[in-house]
């Protein structure tokens, strides 16, 4: 189970973007970061490759480490370390270790 998934909110604790929020967009759990929107964005100059990629500068999000960022709680609206527990039913969510709220 993965500390951080999609559609999450992070806050970054580390690097340029530090204390900036984004969604995280794709998780990539083999090397351990994540694209976070808005969140480390690296400018790269492309050539033109004809009429249908004129070129230019194109602004991407670089993956980020998910050590540098921490999930922030729906509920409490907080950066917060998250537990993990299992339901009655048998689902396996993260909760808040703060405010005890489920992630998922
Ligand atoms: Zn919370």
């Amino acid at each position: 189970m993965k500390r951080v998934k999609k559609e999450d909110t992070v806050l970054v604790s580390k690097g340029k973007d530090r204390g900036r929020t984004g969604t995280v967009r794709i998780v990539i759990p083999k090397e351990n970061r994540a694209i976070v929107g808005g969140i480390n964005v690296m400018k790269r100059h492309m050539r033109p490759r004809g009429p249908q990629q004129p070129g230019g500068i194109i602004e991407r999000e670089a993956p980020i480490s998910l050590a540098n960022v921490r999930p922030v709680c729906p509920s409490c609206n907080k950066p917060v370390r998250v537990g993990y527990r299992v339901l009655a039913d048998g689902r396996k969510v993260r909760y808040c270790k703060k405010c005890d709220a489920n992630f998922d």
